[in-house]
C-alpha cells in the first residue's frame, strides 16, 4: 500500500491506487474491505489482483465483519507524526475473523501490557487521515480510555 507525504497536514495519506481503490472507499465508507478467492475460498490482504494461497485471478471484494483478535504488538514510545509524539502508539498485528492478518493500530485504551491480552478481541473503527480513513482497532471489552 503506498503513501504520500501530505504537506498540509504533516501526515502520512494513504494514495489508492487501482489495486487499493476499493480498500480505501471502503474505509471511507465505515466498511473494511478484504478480497476473497472464488477459486479456493480464502479471504487475502494486503490487496493484490490474484489470490495469494493459488494465485487464482477469480477474486472479489467483501466487506469483513470487522472483528478479530490481537495476535501481537508492540508499543512505540516514540511514535512519528501525525501520531502523538508524546502518547505511545500501539502498533499491532490483528487477524481478521476472515483469516488475514493486518498491521494496524490499536487505540482506546492506556498503551501498557497489562491492559493488550494476547487473543483478545478487538474491533475495527476508522480514523480520518487527510482526505482519507486509516482503520484502526479497538478492544471490545475494555471500556473507551484515552
Ligand atoms: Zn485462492
Amino acid at each position: 500500500m503506498s503513501e504520500a507525504q501530505d504537506g498540509t497536514s504533516g501526515g502520512t495519506v494513504p494514495v489508492p491506487t487501482p489495486e487499493t481503490a476499493p480498500f480505501w472507499a471502503g474505509t471511507l465508507a465505515g466498511e473494511l474491505r478484504v478480497q476473497r478467492c472464488n477459486a479456493c475460498g480464502r479471504y487475502y490482504f494486503y490487496p493484490r489482483p490474484f489470490c495469494r494461497y493459488c494465485a487464482s485471478r477469480d477474486v472479489e471484494w467483501r466487506t469483513a465483519s470487522g472483528t478479530g483478535r490481537l495476535i501481537s504488538y508492540v508499543i512505540n514510545h516514540r511514535p512519528l507524526p501525525p501520531a502523538a509524539p508524546d502518547r505511545p502508539q500501539i502498533i499491532a498485528l490483528v487477524e481478521l475473523d476472515e483469516g488475514p492478518r493486518m498491521l494496524t493500530n490499536i487505540v482506546g485504551v492506556i498503551p501498557e501490557p497489562e491492559e493488550l491480552p494476547l487473543d483478545a478481541a478487538v474491533r475495527v473503527d476508522f480514523e480520518p487521515r487527510g482526505d482519507q480513513a486509516l482503520p484502526v482497532f479497538r478492544l471490545l471489552d475494555s471500556s473507551p480510555r484515552r
